[in-house]
């Protein structure tokens, strides 16, 4: 049966194509945005709900374009490590995992990205387990790709991720064939190999193949940190953007996590290739990696979307935390001329859907779109601005995640009030802690 929300007395930041900012209304129909700003009284009337969000900003979803849900268990583990360190550590964990510490370290996720307006995800699971990932991705609501990570060699990997590059490519077909397209079209698989020194040459090639055939987009990480880039260049003679353009793991359907350290020839490359750079600004701090020059990114035109990446390594999921953190950096690296606000609130919005190629279906509120929609209270003390202040700049570097009042996805309202409607955050909290402690045991 057909049924209509409509959302009243909000000020629309739809990132619609002039990107106007107005005082309207949004009606919902189904799962389809039915009309923005005027909505007759005859329409009005006819809505099946009215949601009061008088006093919020009215957005579409954010889309985090790099996250690892199978790591929210262990958020606070290894605080003091370098990458290479961090990863042994988080791959032991990662071993560790069983089908129901998977599935609630994934719903824990799930509940900070819905309650803080992450709407859409990108997630890079682990090598097992990965079908409780879309189990409880499909259980959340939320709109998302993702895919198991492939890991068929490299030092340090322990033995419980370990897998042989035929094991990897036929698990991850099976999986295509179970998840891709599931949900009413709201679960998309996308096949991940992990990283450059974690998977074969044989294991990329046949996989940027597979992911041709099938029109995926491919989910990896790439020029992280300077010893990546030494690795790379030690075995290929080149690096790691150069190397993976020479496989064919570049272009539009790419997204490539971090994108760090750049030669004059890697940003070439993937302006040339328009592959999709995920940036990740708090775990390359975090982790001492480097700061990313996305502002040169930017300017040459390719496309930058965001990632809060795992919780380990940022310590949160929130978005609007992401953006704030990727406009300081770039204020300081390029200077305050240029509006990194709206840039990066773009970024966080419609860039991540274009990065996803939903650039036409979700990323604003426009007549015709999936109503993916959140609501950001901007009443309170710690947002006070004024009338004229610029919306981006007021939700970039004054709002938090705890602001998010209002989350609907596809039409169906995920939190309302500030508070998970589906899901029992509690209950999440509580199974998370057991599980954790319980894999602890299996270490
Ligand atoms: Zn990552």
């Amino acid at each position: 049966m057909s049924s209509t929300v409509l959302l009243t007395g909000g000020t629309i930041v739809g990132m619609n194509r002039g990107r106007e900012t107005f005082r309207g209304d949004v009606l919902v129909k189904d799962e389809i945005i039915a009309a923005v700003g005027e909505v007759s009284a005859e329409d009005a009337g006819r809505a099946d709900r009215m949601i009061d969000v008088r006093g919020c900003y009215v957005l579409p979803g954010f889309v985090q374009t790099h996250v690892h849900l199978c790591q929210t268990l262990f958020r606070g583990q290894d605080e003091y490590a370098c990458l290479a360190r961090w990863l042994e550590r988080i791959w032991n964990f990662e071993a560790a995992h069983d089908f129901r510490s998977m599935y609630y370290s994934t719903m824990l996720g799930c509940c900070e990205l819905l309650k803080s307006g992450t709407t859409c995800i990108l997630d890079m699971g682990s090598v097992h387990h990965e079908d409780q990932v879309f189990q409880a991705l499909s259980e959340s609501g939320m709109r998302a790709f993702g895919g198991k990570a492939m890991m068929d060699r490299g030092d340090n990997v322990p033995d419980g991720l370990r897998e042989s590059t035929r094991d990897s490519i036929r698990e991850t077909v099976d999986l295509i064939s179970r998840w891709h397209g599931a949900n009413g079209g709201r679960i998309h698989y996308a096949p991940a190999p992990r990283f450059m020194e974690s998977c074969s040459k044989e294991l990329l090639e046949s996989v940027s193949e597979k992911a041709r055939e099938l029109d995926l987009l491919i989910h990896s990480h790439a020029s992280e940190t300077k010893e990546e880039l030494d690795t790379c260049r030690a075995q290929h003679g080149m690096s790691p953007i150069a190397f993976l353009d020479s496989i064919g793991l570049t272009g539009k359907r790419v997204v490539l996590a971090h994108c760090v350290h750049l030669d004059d020839t890697d940003f070439e490359i993937l302006k040339d290739t328009r592959t999709k750079i995920a940036h990740c600004p708090s775990s390359n701090l975090k982790l001492a990696s480097g700061i990313a020059d996305v502002g040169r990114m930017i300017r040459l035109g390719a496309k930058v979307s965001l990632g809060c990446d795992g919780a380990p390594c940022n310590n949160n999921l929130d978005m609007i935390c992401e953006m704030r953190q990727a406009a300081l950096l770039q204020r300081y690296l390029h200077g305050n001329e240029f509006e990194w606000g709206q840039i990066f609130l773009e970024s966080a919005t419609l860039g991540g859907a274009e990065a996803l190629g939903l650039g036409e279906v979700i990323g604003s509120i426009e007549p015709g779109k999936r109503a993916d929609i959140i609501a950001i209270d901007v009443s309170g003390a710690h947002t006070f601005c004024g009338e004229t202040c610029e919306p981006a700049e007021r939700i970039v570097y004054s709002a938090k995640g705890s602001d998010v009042k209002f989350v609907m996805v596809d039409g169906r309202v995920l939190v309302e009030n500030g508070t998970l409607v589906e899901l029992d955050e509690e209950k999440i909290v509580a199974k998370s802690s057991e599980e954790f402690t319980k894999l602890l045991a299996r270490l």
